[in-house]
């Protein structure tokens, strides 16, 4: 088998033990945030729309409901705080695509591709509209984004991109002696604060009459043949004629969903602020969102005082499918990230991180957010977003809204949004299944991105796992 750039440059171990001196296991972006406190559920009530969850996901559902029809009570019910999940300590890529990459819309859905491409450039500018129209301070910068190879087999599958980039030209971008080629995509990404979008977001709803309510979990939802939908929660019931599920990799609350997604850590670092002369000798002057080509990736951002964020790489699936904050603390991941940034610039050593976290990431197995309703129509629900979640999730609050309306829209007649993924095995089978697949990629990963057999069989199949 062979070796990728990470392993054949390691940095010494002095390097990486120094970086990650004094490192706290806490979420950057959730420490660089001031947040309002919303109240806990106070007791029964009746709506006309509840959202479970307090992400990107509930919260854009929020808005776009009450931005759709003023008139309507909506509520937000959050188990914790809001933001305080995937959506609180993300990449921060705001990406335009619906279907997780071009590739995987194109292998899925290729009569549907132009539009969905368009549809989520539309998406996209619709966010930046949102901020701009409500002055959301949520540190959002155009930036594009910039892939690079790093193995000479990842130059071949980028040239004739759109954006290519030769050696001389990407190295000139970004200061980095690991890069061979690269593609600029200039307008499909923007870099945002992701903690501060996800409270910023709650602002803006509850300026348009939306409560929120958060430590407050929904425990079941009872329903009737007809009628209102019964939230049963910790602190109360809630009468809603519509509810809109946004609970992510969390046990969903309909039992045909249970076996849809699978939760899957992804491990993250940030840096201390660089110096100007760290700066100028890594260049990065577009501040582009920056990641590597192969099946096993990084991305890397710069935040708006200049630290790093590098993350990804390693998405670890453990066996049960639990979510538990103990799986968040996992040195091996966070050293081989420190390496490998290291690796990437090492005029950079001497840097350390200031913060070191994970976060689940609601895995399904075409890569990209499913859609559905239940109970004669009154419940909608959106997840899946393996990763690519920071704008889909608008475009999954219009779907449910659309659904839950009982509208016809160009949206709802997607066979992208009817459609539904494969679902995965149950325990154990699912951790055999989804760890023989990570060892496949790791392996590709190895042998100049050939996919073995197993990889392929899922491809066929169109199943397959990713962060
Ligand atoms: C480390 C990491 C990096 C990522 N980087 C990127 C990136 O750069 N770009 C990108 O596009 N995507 C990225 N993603 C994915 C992106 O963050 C998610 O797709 C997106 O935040 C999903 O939003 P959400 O609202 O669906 O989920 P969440 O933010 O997870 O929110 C779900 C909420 O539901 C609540 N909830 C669950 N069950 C209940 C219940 N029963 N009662 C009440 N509340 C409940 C939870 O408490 C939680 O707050 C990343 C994810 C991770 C973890």
């Amino acid at each position: 088998m062979g070796t990728t750039v990470f392993e054949r440059r390691v940095p010494a171990s002095s390097v990486i033990d120094h970086s990650l001196q004094g490192t706290v296991l806490r979420t950057f972006w959730l420490d660089d945030v001031e947040r309002t406190a919303y109240p806990a559920l106070p007791g029964d009530m009746t709506t006309d729309l509840a959202i479970v969850g307090g992400g990107y996901t509930g919260l854009w559902t929020a808005v776009r409901a009450k931005e759709r029809n003023p008139e309507r009570r909506v509520v937000v019910i959050e188990a914790s705080r809001v933001a305080w999940a995937a959506s609180g300590r993300n990449g921060g890529f705001c990406e335009a695509s619906l279907t997780h990459g071009e590739q995987n819309g194109q292998t899925r859905w290729p009569e549907e591709m132009d539009r969905l491409t368009e549809l989520g450039m539309e998406n996209l500018q619709g966010i930046e509209d949102t901020v701009a129209r409500y002055g959301m301070d949520a540190e959002f910068e155009r930036t594009g984004a910039l892939t690079v190879a790093v193995e000479p087999y990842q130059v071949a599958d980028f040239a004739g991109e759109h954006g290519f980039l030769d050696q001389e030209a990407v190295r000139a971008e970004v200061h980095s002696d690991t890069y061979l080629a690269g593609i600029w995509e200039k307008d499909s990404c923007a870099l945002l604060h992701p903690a501060k979008m996800g409270l910023e977001l709650a602002r803006v709803a509850s300026e348009l009459g939306v409560e929120i309510f958060e430590q407050t979990r929904v425990r079941r939802i009872d329903a009737d043949a007809a009628g209102p939908v019964t939230l049963v929660t910790d602190r109360g019931r809630i009468r809603a004629h519509r509810v809109a599920l946004g609970t992510n990799a969390f046990p969903s609350l309909l039992k045909r969903n249970r076996l849809m997604t699978v939760p899957v850590y992804d491990y993250v670092l940030m840096t201390e602020p660089l110096t100007a002369e760290q700066m100028a000798s890594i260049g990065w002057e577009h501040r582009q969102g920056l990641s590597d080509a192969a099946n096993q990736f990084h991305y890397y951002r710069l935040t708006a005082d200049n630290r790093i964020l590098f993350g990804g790489y390693d998405a670890v699936y453990f066996a049960g499918g639990r979510i538990r904050p103990g799986y968040e603390d996992r040195m091996e991941s966070h050293r081989k990230l420190a390496s490998h940034f290291f690796t990437t610039f090492p005029q950079l050593e001497g840097v350390r991180f200031t913060h070191r976290w994970a976060g689940v990431i609601d895995s399904c197995s075409r890569f990209c957010a499913f859609f559905g309703t239940a109970r004669k129509g009154r419940i909608a629900y959106a997840s899946g977003f393996t990763g690519l979640g920071v704008a889909a999730t608008r475009f999954a609050a219009d779907v449910m809204l659309d659904r839950l309306e009982g509208l016809e829209t160009e949206r709802t007649s997607l066979r992208m949004v009817k459609e539904k993924p494969l679902p995965f095995p149950p325990e154990p089978a699912a951790s055999i299944g989804v760890n023989l697949v990570r060892r496949a990629m790791d392996k590709a990963d190895h042998n100049d991105g050939k996919r073995g057999l197993l990889l392929r069989t899922l491809d066929a199949v169109g199943m397959g796992f990713d962060s």
